[in-house]
């Protein structure tokens, strides 16, 4: 028995499968259809594809696999959110979540196994980063959840944000790859606008992404814009520092001509504070941008608390008086831990 390792086939571009073809005297066509199969289609084996003859099937077989996540658990929230612990082909599981508004359902989509930033308000955190995931792997959670939108709410997808575990820009370039396939006519065509990366803001990396010209939203984990504060909340900002983040969106706001999005959550005795909202408008005024202030998800750290709603009006009171577009984010899923920060393989974990 052959014991080669047998090759992930989605790690193979249409012209390396074409190739493959080509190499044993098949039509390069062939790759064509096997292509589509694996994207368009979606297709978990090599049984499926039905175009094909048995003996190119068992062909491929021999030569590949299909590393297709499971959806190993689906749990409904009562608002209507549904949370999946999604399998990895290694046994590891990472989460993913449908969320439904009145006129369109949003994919949440992890982009890493566990993280490894240490934002100290996030359940994520909490996970050791096991690895990267691969193109495929996010591509795959964003079809399941456009099945599930299918089927649960009559509709397809219609929003991307990469808002679940993990650091999108700490996986570069496999996310901006699964973007590129699930904005592909060859993959799910999804326009690019509908599509939201969230950053904790790596300012290298932000402006990597302006380089690369990305057509989707950016949104960046602000919490504070005082230096202190926000490397008391997350350290890693220590490294970079606020100034540095900030000349990196100016950068980005140059090259792409696209507004960014400030994820802000307001935490009692933390950045409640008329001098919290003050700093807060004047980042803001380098950057056009605007402010969605998220409700905070209790992750059981007695440190962090919501700010009450009098301080949250305060907030939005001073940033519209300024000038600046904010918006109050509803926490959703909560019942289930699908909410923002919550994501961390409960069952795992018991
Ligand atoms: N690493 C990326 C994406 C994952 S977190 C990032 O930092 O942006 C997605 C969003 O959830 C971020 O805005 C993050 O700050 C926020 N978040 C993390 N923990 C949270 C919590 N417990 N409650 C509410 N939002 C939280």
């Amino acid at each position: 028995m052959s014991v080669i390792k047998k090759k992930d086939i989605r790690a193979l571009s249409k012209e390396e499968l074409r190739d493959f073809f080509v190499g044993r005297g098949e039509q390069a066509f062939r790759g064509n259809q096997v292509y589509e199969w694996l994207w368009q289609k979606s297709a978990h084996d090599f049984n499926s594809m039905t175009n094909l003859s048995k003996d190119t099937r068992a062909l491929l077989e021999d030569h590949f696999v299909i590393n297709h996540i499971e959806v190993d658990r689906m749990q409904r929230s009562a608002d209507g959110t549904i949370k999946n612990a999604v399998k990895l082909h290694d046994g590891m599981i990472v989460e993913s979540v449908l969320i439904p508004t009145e006129d369109r359902t949003t994919a949440c989509v992890s982009s890493q196994v566990g993280c490894s930033l240490d934002c100290l308000f996030c359940a994520t955190a909490r996970l050791k980063r096991m690895r990267n995931l691969n193109p495929d792997e996010i591509y795959d959670q964003v079809v399941a959840i456009d099945q599930q939108s299918k089927l649960y709410y009559n509709r397809p997808l219609s929003n991307i944000v990469f808002m679940g575990m993990g650091e999108p820009l700490m996986n570069y370039n496999n996310v901006l790859g699964a973007i590129q396939k699930i904005t592909s006519p060859e993959g799910l065509g999804m326009a690019s606008k509908r599509i939201t990366l969230s950053t904790s803001g790596i300012p290298k990396l932000i402006r990597k992404m302006a380089d690369d010209q990305v057509k989707f939203n950016l949104a960046v984990s602000l919490h504070s814009a005082i230096e202190e504060t926000r490397t008391g909340i997350m350290p890693f900002n220590e490294q970079f520092g606020l100034e540095e983040l900030r000349k990196s969106l100016e950068y980005w706001y140059d090259k792409t001509g696209r507004k960014v999005t400030f994820e802000y959550c307001v935490w009692k005795d933390i950045n409640d504070r008329q001098e919290d909202i003050d700093a807060l408008i004047r980042f803001c005024r380098h950057i056009p941008s605007k402010v969605n202030l998220i409700t905070y998800n209790t992750i059981g750290d007695e440190r962090f608390t919501q700010a009450s709603k009098e301080v949250l009006e305060r907030y939005t009171r001073c940033l519209k008086k300024a000038g600046i577009t904010v918006t109050v984010r509803r926490s959703r899923g909560s019942d289930i831990d699908a909410a923002c920060g919550q994501l961390a393989n409960k069952e795992e974990q018991q």
